[in-house]
């Protein structure tokens, strides 16, 4: 994955085949656009409490804001996904111009973190035959959601917090945005809900790599 991505061990990629209890155990991929935030610490400790991931979807030029946060975020294993240099809408340009914001960020988290990022994530949910062709030109994956809370509509705790678990199910990949305090707080507690039904919180590497 992105930089602290852990590898996969021999171990898990077997479990990944068989049925041993821990491959029953239904994953899900939490995912956070446009971040980093002042908010964005405070879901990396209660992955980190928890042994779980998550995957942020950073805007390039916001990573020297909290270069801290994004350092941090990759040392404990979460993935970065490129959620574009600056929120543009990468339909509405060109394969050069979108290649160059895809790797500008990309370049970016590579200085800080010393790691690879191999996802994007389209902004808008925007998505393309040029944006695919960028993407695999790049051996990149283009992930977008299963579910999305809308919490950037609600700004409610509580109705991210439901969004998150009426979506909860095993392989789903869910849209959140880390830049509003009400959505980590939804996402804190539908977390500490999850973790008690047995989900493990994992990248959206991890659950491509295992499902
Ligand atoms: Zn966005």
């Amino acid at each position: 994955g992105c930089g602290g991505a852990r590898p996969v061990s021999a171990e898990a990629e077997e479990a990944g085949e068989t049925d041993t209890p821990d491959a029953a155990r239904p994953m899900i991929a939490l995912t956070f656009d446009d971040g980093p935030s002042v908010h964005t610490e405070r879901l990396l400790n209660l992955f980190a409490k928890y042994g779980g991931h998550g995957t942020f979807c950073v805007i390039g030029n916001r990573i020297d804001l909290l270069p801290d946060t994004v350092a941090r975020a990759v040392r404990e294993g979460n993935e970065l996904a490129g959620h574009s240099w600056d929120h543009c809408q990468r339909t509405r340009l060109g394969a050069d111009k979108v290649t160059e914001e895809i790797e500008s960020t990309r370049q970016k988290i590579f200085e800080l973190t010393g790691g690879a990022c191999t996802v994007i994530r389209p902004t808008y949910g925007a998505v393309n035959d040029t944006l695919m062709r960028v993407a695999k030109d790049l051996d990149m994956i283009v992930v977008n959601w299963s579910v999305d809370t809308l919490d950037w509509k609600t700004r409610d705790a509580d109705a991210t917090y439901r969004a998150v678990m009426q979506g909860a199910e095993d392989g789903a990949i869910i849209l959140c945005h880390d830049i509003y305090s009400s959505t980590v707080d939804g996402a804190l507690m539908a977390i500490d809900i999850l973790q008690e039904q047995g989900y493990e919180f994992v990248t959206v590497n991890e659950l491509y790599r295992r499902r």
